[in-house]
């Protein structure tokens, strides 16, 4: 048993007793960590608003031999205020967080999951585009080694044109031709801003003004990953009932 520092991003708390939380991070250096916070929901309590999601902050715990570690200090890097003043995009941020505690394994290092989470709720924060969720989506999957197939047909690999695939099955995986369709119809133009995510140009697709198309592939990343950690987000429930 000792303590650790960690940076780490909360994904979740809820409450235990009187005075106290149990947090769930994600962290750069130990995958995803579940640890208590004491004291926090007492108001001048010195860790209290820290740890609200969805902060990035750097901690120090100390390890314990059960499943919660304890919070011994917080520091602040980033309360990604612009997320937390705009309905919208906190439930956006709060669905990206549900799907990265889903995917996290406990206690096993990720900086490159961690990264992208921090990157992402960065973008959502300071430059917001419609498709910064999806974009974190579908990283998140290819970080999964399920990265979708949609340079051709995924049932007959026929090379052809983008406007010949029509259809996109995620349990098969990817794009399918006119001959092949199953899934759900894909347009070109959504297609086309997957193809920009999956292609490394994320960047690209993040300047794209707000079309038809940027709703479909929103859908369609949230599908994905539904299917993937087999349950719905709940965060997003919220959007419908708006
Ligand atoms: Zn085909």
């Amino acid at each position: 048993m000792a303590l650790y520092r960690a940076e780490g991003v909360v994904l979740r708390r809820w409450k235990l007793g009187e005075a106290d939380r149990i947090i769930v991070f994600a962290t750069a250096e130990h995958g995803k960590v579940r640890a208590v916070a004491r004291g926090v929901r007492k108001t001048k309590a010195k860790l209290a608003g820290k740890l609200d999601p969805p902060a990035h902050v750097s901690l120090q715990l100390f390890e314990t031999r059960g499943d919660l570690d304890i919070v011994t200090q917080v520091e602040t890097i980033n309360r990604f205020s612009g997320l937390r003043d705009d309905f919208h995009r906190l439930v956006r941020a709060m669905a990206m967080l549900e799907a990265a505690e889903q995917v996290m394994q406990e206690r096993e290092p990720d900086p490159a999951m961690f990264t992208l989470l921090v990157r992402a709720l960065d973008t959502l924060s300071n430059k917001p585009s419609p498709l910064v969720m999806a974009g974190f989506m579908m990283k998140l999957i290819a970080h999964e080694g399920l990265e979708p197939y949609v340079d051709g047909c995924v049932l007959c690999e026929e090379e052809t044109a983008i406007s010949d695939l029509v259809a996109f099955d995620i349990g098969e995986g990817g794009t399918l031709c006119q001959n092949c369709r199953r899934g759900r119809a894909i347009t070109p133009e959504a297609l086309y801003i997957v193809r920009l995510m999956l292609g490394g140009k994320l960047g690209q697709a993040l300047e794209m003004v707000d079309s038809p198309a940027i709703h479909e592939v929103d859908h369609l990343a949230v599908e994905i990953i539904e299917h993937h950690i087999e349950r719905r987000l709940k965060s997003l429930a919220v959007l419908s009932q708006t």
